[in-house]
């Protein structure tokens, strides 16, 4: 029996975190924060733009990382990135999505990045090696852009066969943010789902049989607001898999629409309506007859759902007026082409929270189940080593409990609370702010968010620093 989602998007997060020491940094909103030029976050990256540019607030948890793995919310109705057209049409793009991606920034390149993806596609997930194909960036001229020979030739060194790797131009290879932002070259892997021998002539060809599934981009520049590309401060790699598109494969499926995101939805819509049921058929003859109302319809009420729990309500500007069009056309698919009655869009909602959200509470129970268990343990053995009349847990034991196994600091004093004894206070203000403050390791370009094993480290060391309230700076040259 094939896996279900939250397994296969479990693997890929574990894989990148177990393997290759990546930090697991959740989904932000659907709703940009801080970034005027998007109405909706359109990729994983969103999140990480202000690392890429080089420039992340230096008082944010962003500073230290180098690699991360996530799994995001993504909306892609309106703006650069807009499929909202195509929905329903074809089985393959959505208005919300979940992309999953791997990031390094300043860390790992290109050589790296594609050995990884490879491994988790063919050995992780057992996708057989003939039915990918490669596609890398051919050049362009009017920008000035080289062909990115160095990837093709990294996808042949790892035994990718020369047939499957391919050129493509700035449209499919060049990715980019939106009108202005991080941008670069890319390499994406695209799926064969029928073993076709024309397969490479299928590839960005808006073909159901060959459907892209990731993309590893190499972000090296920044597309001004004057349309330059300027280079930006250090090579990073952002990646970006979909997850519909992910578990189709690896469901042994043709359709996005076929595998355990969406059959319950559709299923769910056909109780609600009058309509025969789903039948599955795909391509232009379809278009404005049953089958594409029931996409469109499990489509739009799923990005409903999720917009209106991230803040993002149908309105008359903006993302709330794309969400607006996104509702009406729901509702007319649903009455003109399914007959469902009024109140049917509402009734697909608890379907929907249960194939996203209770998939993800179950997600979040089996990662914290693992550290309270531990945290426990080390709770109980502190009390045991305790004195007996003393009322006062040491704060450096609650401070590793939050920082190194997750638990919540409330938490915490709820849990001593139950015991009798209470946290350090003062000690605990102490930890705190230590921990707010910035440590500067300036070896060129490196600033670090301050952990408190490192900074004893270089006390212990006696290298010589500034101190101020705010931060430490360290001056430790070039080696
Ligand atoms: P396509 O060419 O199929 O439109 P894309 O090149 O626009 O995809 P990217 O910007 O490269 O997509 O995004 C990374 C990945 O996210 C894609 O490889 C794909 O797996 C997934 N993806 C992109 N758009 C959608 C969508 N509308 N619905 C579902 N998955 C998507
Ligand atoms: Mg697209
Ligand atoms: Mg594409
Ligand atoms: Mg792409």
């Amino acid at each position: 029996t094939p896996m279900c989602t939250c397994i296969l998007r479990r693997k890929f997060i574990d894989f990148f975190k177990e393997g290759y020491e990546h930090r697991v940094v959740p989904s932000t909103p659907v709703r940009p924060r801080g970034d005027p030029t998007l109405l909706f976050v359109n990729a994983g990256m969103n999140q990480f733009k202000p690392i890429l540019l080089g420039c992340p607030d230096p008082r944010s948890e962003m500073v230290s990382y180098r690699r991360v793995v996530n799994s995001q919310k993504c909306v892609r109705a309106g703006g650069k990135h807009n499929d909202l057209e195509d929905v329903g049409k074809d089985v393959y793009h959505h208005t919300f999505f979940e992309m999953l991606g791997n990031w390094s920034f300043g860390d790992y390149f290109k050589v790296e990045a594609c050995a990884m993806a490879w491994r988790l596609l063919t050995e992780e997930y057992g996708i057989p090696a003939d039915r990918l194909y490669i596609s890398y960036f051919s050049g362009d001229t009017a920008n000035g852009l080289p062909a990115d020979e160095e990837t093709r030739l990294i996808w042949l060194s790892m035994g990718v066969r020369p047939d499957h790797v391919l050129p493509f131009g700035m449209k499919d290879n060049f990715w980019e943010m939106g009108e202005t932002g991080p941008c670069g070259p890319c390499t994406e892997i695209h799926y064969d789902h029928i073993g076709n021998r024309n397969a490479a002539a299928l590839v960005n060809a808006d073909s159901p049989d060959v459907v892209e599934i990731w993309n590893l981009v190499f972000m090296q520049y920044n597309r001004e607001v004057n349309g330059s590309l300027r280079p930006l401060p250090q090579c990073s790699v952002d990646t970006g898999m979909g997850l519909e598109r992910l578990v189709t494969v690896l469901q042994g499926k043709r359709s996005n629409y076929d595998t355990d995101l969406f059959t319950p939805l559709l299923s769910a819509i056909h109780q609600c309506s009058k309509a025969p049921a789903y039948q599955g058929r795909t391509g232009e003859a379809d278009v404005g007859q049953v089958d594409m109302a029931y996409r469109v319809l499990a489509d739009h009420i799923r990005t409903l759902c999720v917009c209106i729990a991230d803040g993002v309500y149908p309105g008359m500007t903006g993302a709330e007026l794309v969400l607006r069009r996104i509702l009406r056309r729901a509702v007319r698919f649903s009455t003109e082409v399914l007959q469902a009655p009024e109140g049917a869009l509402a009734s697909l909602v608890p379907t929907v929270a249960h194939i996203l959200i209770m998939d993800l509470i179950n997600q979040n129970e089996v990662q914290f189940l693992s550290s309270l268990k531990q945290g426990r343990r080390v709770i109980d053995r502190t009390l045991s080593n305790m004195d007996k009349d003393s009322a006062v847990f040491p704060a450096s034991v609650a401070w590793s409990l939050h920082r190194n196994l997750g638990f919540p600091l409330d938490l915490i004093d709820l849990m001593l609370e139950e015991k009798g004894k209470m946290v350090d206070k003062k000690e605990m203000t102490v930890l705190e702010d230590e921990y707010e403050k910035v440590l500067v390791i300036d070896d060129g370009n490196r600033v670090d968010q301050l952990d408190l094993h490192s900074l004893a480290e270089l006390q212990s060391q006696g290298v010589p620093h500034t101190d101020d309230s705010q931060k430490y700076c360290y001056s430790l040259g070039s080696d």
